[in-house]
């Protein structure tokens, strides 16, 4: 009988992912970022904020740090880390993404 073991591709666990943090309180529950969401890492809530939305739950373990969350979120309530096992965390969110989201919702004529 032929032996497959060799054949067996490796697969290597990543050691850079990411992480988000979201502001709940300001989240209204849209779902833009969970759209945006390849990984499928985020969620709504059952329950709701302070605002009366249900808010978004990250799954951190399946986050890649890829900040299509980020940048979609229409109210910048979300910031993405880079993670790495030996490394401290690195914000990785765009500083100006609230300015971007300032220019694109009243453009300058
Ligand atoms: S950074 Fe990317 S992978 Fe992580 S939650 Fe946001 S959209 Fe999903
Ligand atoms: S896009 Fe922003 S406001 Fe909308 S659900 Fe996601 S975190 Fe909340």
């Amino acid at each position: 009988m032929e032996d497959n073991t060799s054949k067996t591709p490796v697969v290597k666990e990543r050691k850079v992912k990411g992480r988000v943090e979201i502001d709940i309180q300001k989240c209204k529950g849209c779902e833009l970022c969970t759209t945006a969401c390849k990984e499928h890492a985020l969620a709504l809530s059952d329950t709701i904020n302070i605002k009366g939305y249900r808010y978004i739950i990250a799954n951190n373990d399946a986050c890649t740090g890829c900040v299509n969350c980020a940048l979609v979120c229409p109210d910048a309530v979300i910031t993405v880390y880079r993670t790495h096992p030996k490394k401290k965390p690195v914000d990785i969110t765009p500083a100006d993404i609230k300015e971007q989201l300032q220019s694109m919702i009243s453009p300058v004529k």
